[in-house]
Order: C-alpha cells, then structure tokens, then sequence
C-alpha cells in the first residue's frame, strides 16, 4: 500500500514531515537504520507506521516515564488499543497480567532498566520481534549529553533477542555520538538518516549583562514586549519560582513554575494550562518540555547557560513548531558557567563517598559469596543522591567481583567519575565559547553536529544583525494578561510553593 495512504487513512495527515518517509521506508525495506531527525518533526510516526505494516511486536526503549507514557497517550488518540508502557507506573498486579498477554500488544514501550530484568527479558524473548527501536539513543554513548549506563546494554540485549530490524532515534547526536551508537548496538550494514538539525524560523538572541539583578531586569522586560506563550529556563528550582510571581505580580503576564520538586499533579496541571493557553509563560527547570507539543512557543530564553549545546538545542526546539518565526535568547552574565560546573559536579560521587562507601564494604565483609549487597540504607547514610548512588550501585553490580578484587573497583568508580566530569567540563566550555564567539551562532551550531548551513536564513542571530524588537507584540505596552483572576493564581502560586519541598 503507498505509504501516503497509510499516513491519510491511519493519522490523518496528508504529508510526511521532514525524514520521515526515508526512515519509514528504511524500516520497511529490512535495513537497520539511525535516524538523526530534529526535536519536533515527529519521531514517533517512525516506528509508529511501520508497526500496522509489519509482522510481529515492536518494542521501544525510551529514557524517560514521562515521555513514555505522553507516546502510549498518542496511540490511543490515534485509536491504537494494543500499547503498553512496561515501568514502574504498573502495579505489581497490572504488571503480571500485561507480561501474561504480552503478545496481544503491537507495541511495547519499555525502559532500560525494566529490560534488565531477567524474568521480564524472557518473557520477550518468547516473541517475534518485528522492530527494536532505541529512543533517545545518544544516551548510549559516554560522549551523549545524558549518558545513561543501562543504555550501553542494548547492544546484549539486541543479542538475545536474535539482532532483530533496529531503528536508533535521536535529535541531538554529534558525530562521535553516532558512531557510537552504531557500534554499541552491534549495527552492521546500517543506513544512515540525518536530516539538518537547523530550525530557520527560530533566531538566536545572546544577552550579555553584568549581573542577577540585571538579567531579572531583562526578563521583565522581554516578557512584556515579546509575542508569547515562552519558556524561561532556569538552573535553579528557586530562582524559577521567584521569577514565576514576580511577572504575575507586575501583572506583565500569566505565569508559573515548572520543576521536579512539585509533586506529579500539580506537574501535570501546569503543564495542561499552557499547553490549552491558560498560562502565557513557564518559569521551568530541564524537567520541563518532553514531549510537549505545543505548536504556537514564540519564545524560549535561557536565564542560566545550559549545561551544553545539545540540551540547549533541544530546549530551545520547543518553540516555533508551527514554522512561525520565534526567538531563542540565552542572557549571560560573567561567571554564569559557575553554575553548570557545580551542578556536573554534584551529579557524581566525590572521592569522599567512594571511600567511605569502600571501607563500609571492606569492613562488614558486604562482599559475602564473592557478591557486593548494596543496602539502601548505605545510600542516605553516605549523603547520595538518586543520581550520585545510581552511578556507584551500576559499576558494582556490573563488575563481577571474580574479575577484579576491591581495590581495583574502588578505583574503576574514580576513573569513571573522573571521565564523565572532564566530559561535562569539556561541554560546559564548548556552550560557552558559542555564547562568546563573534561567529554566526547558527553555523556555529551546525559544525558542532559536524553540519554545513546551506541556506542563510534572514532572521539568523544577534551576530547577523537580528533585532529582537522584530519580535515583539503589537501591543507591547499593555500586557495581555493582568487578570480577574490574579488573586485564585496567588493563591494557588502560594499553596503550591508551601507544598513543593525546595532544594535551594
Ligand atoms: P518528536 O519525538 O520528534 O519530538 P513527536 O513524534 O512527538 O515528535 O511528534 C510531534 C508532533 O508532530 C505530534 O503532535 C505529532 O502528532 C505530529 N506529527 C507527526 N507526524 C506528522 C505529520 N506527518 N504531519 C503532521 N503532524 C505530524
């Protein structure tokens, strides 16, 4: 059947986006295929229409419950029954009764860390694979911004399930990042799909400014002349907060805050006001974007730098998905790189906790029958976080103790610890040389992802001469939305931040 038909008569859509009818018909032409497509041009669709073609269960592995679960409410909208998301979400009970009819599913999502499970492995093990699909995939790589350990696995678990048809799915992977990805999942033979990162209806804006106050000064500003709905990101949970009330305060608009402190409700609360325009401006944390879709974003700026270029280009990807022209603007302010680099730090254990935690083992023998037994209590008691133990608990129980004795351990967490830091501290350095550079920000860009712009666009950058008075409202002066309402969202803005447990 002609591939426009199934889009017309299955999704309704009358064309493919950019990428995806290559990559579809990839897939159904038998080849392994790592498909590079930007944030926003419909990933999904991939995987989701070669599924009604092909014979037998498609499997997902995706990072993130959240995204996971905004997927498998995306079939359903499409009046697709047979998904499951297998996550910590299910009940014990729900679990066991999805793992018994597995093969009633076409689709199965599943995270990394859920497919390690061996029970749950042979359980699809026991099906015919028709595709593999690797969401997100940079997280393979040790180079990828989000590394994430159970991700370099894949390439074993691929095995086992006899290397069945593959598709590795990312936006944001340098080069360097996608040949890992090719050789960690042991792709032989793969065809590759890069479509250009480059979004030409979004122009980069960076502010330099002296100090805090002076970028608040900015925002306020901004917010009240630039066409909105935007995003204000921010690389601290408190500062969002603050900036959310004072922009209701002065009535300039609309506003909350987003972060992973407030409880899952109120998330998704948040979330639905702006997505169905009841909020002008989110004042969010990273947490905030995967999988919104929200087509009308006119601005995204970035109070604090990014951690590095691939997040920041996926955040600011956010905007502008109905081909609109939107504005992308980071203000800078000197030192501003202090803030990332203490926040790589804090995401991996320090040379203290590793040999507090080593002389825990060494001196109550937690090593029994050749085994390390991590208790979680170890965990609170050696001050980690989620993110600083999942590190430590992953070398451990990964590194058989028949290979290597204590000691070498011990010192295989530090080699590690100290890669990744260099890593982070390397990207750090490459987001701010861009924020420094005197070069067209968006080729800039496109040569970190090893890609030539082949089209100048007119609304480029502050370096080609945009002007972010080309994006303001009409009505700049009277802000849309000093509201009736304002009191109910003090209120609510108030019960939230007495029930959300601030970190800073
Ligand atoms: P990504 O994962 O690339 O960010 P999604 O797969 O979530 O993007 O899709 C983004 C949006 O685009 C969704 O709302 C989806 O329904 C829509 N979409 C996907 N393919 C098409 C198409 N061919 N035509 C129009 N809209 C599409």
């Amino acid at each position: 059947m002609e591939l426009e038909k199934v889009l017309k008569d299955h999704f309704g859509y009358t064309t493919f986006k950019t990428g995806q009818k290559e990559v579809i018909a990839s897939i159904l032409s038998g080849q392994h295929t790592l498909a590079m497509l930007p944030t926003g041009t419909g990933k999904s669709l991939c995987y989701q229409l070669p599924g009604l073609m092909l014979q037998g269960q498609i499997i997902i592995i995706s990072p993130l419950l959240s995204l996971m679960q905004d997927q498998v409410d995306q079939f359903k909208r499409f009046g697709e029954k047979r998904v499951i998301a297998l996550n910590s979400f299910l009940s014990a009970d729900e679990r066991q009764n999805a793992l018994h009819h597995l093969n009633q599913y076409k689709y199965i999502f599943i995270s990394p860390e859920m497919l390690m499970v061996p029970y749950i492995l042979r359980k699809l093990q026991e099906l015919t694979i028709a595709l593999f699909v690797v969401d997100e995939a940079h997280c393979i790589s040790q180079w990828g911004f989000d590394f994430r350990p159970d991700y370099s696995k894949l390439g074993e678990i691929r095995k086992k399930f006899g290397n069945p048809l593959t598709l590795a799915l990312t936006a944001t992977a340098t080069k360097k990042v996608r040949e890992d990805i090719i050789d960690s999942l042991h792709l032989e033979d793969i065809v590759k799909i890069d479509s250009t990162i480059d979004r030409p209806n979004i122009g980069f804006y960076v502010k330099e400014l002296h100090d805090f106050r002076d970028k608040q000064d900015v925002v306020l500003e901004l917010v009240t002349k630039l066409k909105k709905p935007g995003i204000i990101y921010f690389s601290s949970k408190k500062v969002a907060e603050q900036m959310a009330l004072l922009l209701t305060e002065k009535g300039i608009c609309q506003a909350m805050a987003y972060h992973g402190g407030f409880d899952q409700n109120t998330r998704i609360l948040i979330q639905q006001q702006f997505i169905y325009g009841q909020l002008d401006v989110i004042c969010a944390t990273s947490a905030f974007g995967m999988g919104i879709n929200k087509e009308n974003i006119r601005f995204i700026i970035h109070f604090h730098m990014p951690m590095q270029i691939e997040s920041y280009l996926q955040e600011i990807g956010r905007a502008g998905r109905d081909g609109e022209q939107s504005l992308a603007i980071l203000l800078y302010a000197p030192g501003d790189e202090q803030l990332p680099l203490q926040l790589a730090e804090s995401e991996l254990p320090t040379e203290q906790q590793i040999n507090w935690l080593f002389k825990r083992i060494y001196d109550e023998q937690i090593h029994k029958d050749g085994k390390i037994t991590l208790g979680v209590e170890l965990m609170d008691l050696g001050g980690f976080s989620e993110i600083q133990w999942r590190i430590v608990e992953d070398i451990i129980i990964n590194t058989p103790l028949e290979r290597v004795n204590l000691e070498r351990l011990q010192k295989l967490i530090k080699e590690f610890v100290h890669e990744r830091l260099s890593i982070k501290k390397n990207n750090i350095y490459c987001m701010k040389k861009w924020v420094e550079s005197n070069f067209c920000r968006r080729e800039y860009i496109l040569q970190y992802f090893d890609e030539t712009l082949l089209h100048k666009v007119h609304q480029c950058c502050d370096i080609c001469g945009l002007q972010i008075s080309d994006y303001q409202t009409k009505h700049a002066a009277n802000s849309p939305s000093v509201r009736k309402t304002e009191q109910n969202w003090k209120d609510y803005l108030a019960n939230i931040l007495i029930n959300s447990e601030l970190r800073e």
